[in-house]
């Protein structure tokens, strides 16, 4: 009824393992699968649940007899059997091997989160600017609400500006606690709550801070915006975000932009796009218009004979490209609009040339370009 796996399995040791070889596969398994190593996995710490579970039997000379004897039903409160030792209390015993077991996450790997310095966090804001300034780029100001060293007590936290070494940590920022768990107990490096990880106390704190020795500001920081940067994109400013902690680096500013839309013109990596009507006798006879540009008007000849929908380019009149050289171009569209409103003259004036180009004398309704069948 068991669905626990073998305890000697779980270790990927024999039966007849050594003490040592049982405590040397434990180890190995309980840094892979340590839940400090693998946050919010699982997984891994069922892994580490199973494995300590294992050691915690293997490990002791009596239990170890007693699951060889009987199996899992040993430690089953609900089988007769387990009946020796009253189920399987994990927390009533001081297993000795296992603090200088999980000793090296004390002092190595396992508590990084809350050892040495720590980088500030990011702060990210958005930044909306027009079509153009994105195009040529621009300096605008942003006002950040962020942490800054108090300026009365000099970041110290204390009015004298004084402070002495933390009596709970011994001036470390960290204490070392010995947690006792179902699966045995750990020794954890804490960030010291007493000092909040600065290692010093302050005995008069500074008023403006309450002795934290930083204050929350709005905080004006000037933004270079690079010509060329599009819709969507992040200016990344190194060290402008929330301060470090422990002698940490600051973080990041990280700004998200926003390009308005230009009523003109319409963005397309560095192509710049630009519908325009022409009427039916310009596309006929051609001509030349004036168009809209980033660098405000320009002349386009329209040729002879241009078609409903050709497009036309002005070549380097589209977006300067970021953080290189050269620019895009400005691609214009042509539309062909159709009289809808003609008087009878014009009407006329229609079918003489109709007539003059299909070489037909007739009204010319039925013979449009020989479609007539
Ligand atoms: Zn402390
Ligand atoms: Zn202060």
């Amino acid at each position: 009824m068991s669905t626990k796996r073998d305890y000697y399995e779980v270790l990927g040791v024999s039966r007849d393992a050594s003490t040592d070889e049982i405590k040397k596969a434990y180890r190995k398994l309980a840094k892979k699968y340590h839940p400090d190593v693998n946050p919010d996995n699982k997984e891994a710490e069922a892994k580490f649940k199973e494995a300590t579970e294992a050691y915690e039997v293997l490990s002791d000379s009596e239990k170890r007899a007693q699951y060889d004897r009987f199996g899992h039903a040993a430690f089953d409160p609900n089988s007769a059997t387990g009946g020796g030792f009253g189920g399987f209390d994990f927390g009533g015993f001081g297993f000795g091997g296992l603090d200088d077991i999980f000793d090296f996450f004390g002092t190595g790997f396992g508590s990084r989160q809350s050892r040495g310095p720590v980088k500030g966090a990011d702060i990210r804001t958005t930044m909306t600017i027009t079509f153009e300034e994105a195009a040529f780029g621009t300096e605008k100001d942003v006002s950040v609400n962020k942490y800054v060293s108090c300026s009365t007590c000099e970041g110290t936290g204390s009015k004298s500006k004084s402070t002495s070494s933390c009596t709970n940590c011994g001036g470390s920022g960290q204490v070392r606690v010995k947690q006792a768990t179902p699966f045995g107990s750990f020794v954890n490096v804490r960030t010291c709550d007493k000092c909040g990880g600065t290692g010093k106390t302050v005995t008069d704190p500074c008023t403006v801070c309450s002795g934290n020795g930083k204050v929350r500001k709005n905080v004006t920081i000037k933004v270079k915006v690079p010509a060329g940067i599009d819709h969507g994109q992040a200016i990344s400013m190194s060290g402008q975000g929330e301060p470090g902690s422990k002698g940490g680096p600051p973080g990041d500013l990280i700004i998200s932009i926003r390009v308005q839309r230009h009523k003109l013109l319409r963005r397309e990596g560095f192509d710049v796009y630009l519908d325009v009507t022409i009427d039916m006798i310009q596309a006929a006879l051609g001509d030349v218009i004036v168009v809209d540009t980033l660098d405000g008007k320009v002349e386009l000849t329209i040729p002879e004979g241009t078609q409903p929908g050709v497009s036309f380019k002005l070549k380097g009149k589209g977006i300067p490209k970021l953080h290189s050289s050269g620019r895009g171009d400005q691609i214009v569209r042509v539309s062909v609009a159709i009289p809808k409103k003609l008087n009878e003259t014009q009407k006329d004036l229609l079918r003489q040339l109709q007539a003059s180009i299909t070489g037909n004398s007739s009204n010319g309704r039925r013979s449009f370009f020989g479609r007539k069948k």
